[in-house]
């Protein structure tokens, strides 16, 4: 465990592990998507019916491919062939579906495996969710909360997203997958956490630190743990948010740094435990 100081100027765009849209990173790019967290209004799915499908025409990896990319990001770990066998399946689902709306621009099979498989799976390994409930806010394609519930099985996951067609697709997904441990909802998660309490809940791509904590300041008591899933310039993300955080009472507990493989860039999973740790 370290908490080295890793900005990278070789920030690719695509080193943040999200869609279309959302830039994770920067409060004032975050505010121009539909994740805006300033936002009151309910989704409006039909305002994404308009937009251009990125990766309509690119061919489809095959399940093959992705499995061995899989095979070569998770060398290192520990991970069942069958938890990977799962993973790829979900990969081609995502992959398919992301030929008729815009998941994720993340679509070669190396980085698919690095990027979204790898990076969610060291989380879990980071993380005690044996029978916790686990939110992913803003799910998007199903990340983290898919590859997390297929890793733990005895923590009940749910995967919301504020864009209906997305929390619809991940549903699907869910169902089609047979994954009886993990539930898909198209609610802003601060409106979920008004009439639930979650142990544990993950943010992956969804806005900066800053705004993150912002968006779940009026349902702060309602969460345990506050993870947020980063690229390498968490640090400056910590600092620009460190007042915030701390005037809400979100205190970071856990910075953990990892690589991904074939120099695909670095990560970091920022632990902060939510004031609803205090007597949960
Ligand atoms: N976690 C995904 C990121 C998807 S992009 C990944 O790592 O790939 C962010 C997603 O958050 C979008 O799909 C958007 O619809 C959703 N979103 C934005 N604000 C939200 C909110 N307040 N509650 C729930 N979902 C939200």
């Amino acid at each position: 465990m370290s908490v080295e100081d890793g900005p990278s100027p070789q920030n690719e765009p695509d080193d943040d592990p999200q869609p279309a849209g959302a830039r994770g990173e920067d409060p004032a790019s975050a505010a121009q998507t539909e994740g805006a967290p300033e936002a009151e209004e309910p989704a409006e799915p039909e305002a994404e019916a308009e937009e251009e499908i990125l990766f309509a025409d690119l061919a489809l990896p095959s399940l093959d491919e992705i499995r061995s990319a899989l095979d070569w990001a998770f060398e290192k770990e520990d991970a069942p062939a069958e938890y990977l066998d799962r993973c790829a399946e979900h990969a081609v689902i995502v992959q398919a579906a992301n030929r008729r709306m815009n998941l994720t621009k993340i679509v070669e099979p190396k980085d698919i495996a690095a990027k979204h498989y790898l990076d969610c799976w060291r989380t879990t390994r980071l993380l005690p969710l044996l029978g916790r409930t686990v939110l992913d806010i803003g799910t998007g394609a199903g990340y983290p909360g898919i590859p997390v519930a297929l890793s733990e099985p005895n923590a009940h996951v749910v995967l919301v997203d504020s864009t209906t067609k997305k929390a619809e697709f991940v549903g699907e997904t869910i169902e089609k997958m047979v994954i009886p441990n993990a539930e898909a909802l198209a609610i802003r998660a601060e409106e979920y956490l008004l009439r639930n309490k979650v142990d544990v809940a993950l943010v992956r791509a969804l806005s900066s630190v800053r705004e993150n904590v912002r968006l779940l300041r009026k349902v702060r008591h309602s969460l345990h743990d506050l993870i947020m899933m980063k690229g390498p310039s968490w640090s400056r993300e910590v600092r620009a948010g460190e007042r915030e955080a701390e005037r809400l009472g979100f205190r970071l507990d856990t910075v953990w740094e990892h690589e991904l493989p074939g120099e695909l860039g670095g990560r970091a999973v920022l632990v902060y435990r939510a004031p609803g740790s205090q007597g949960m």
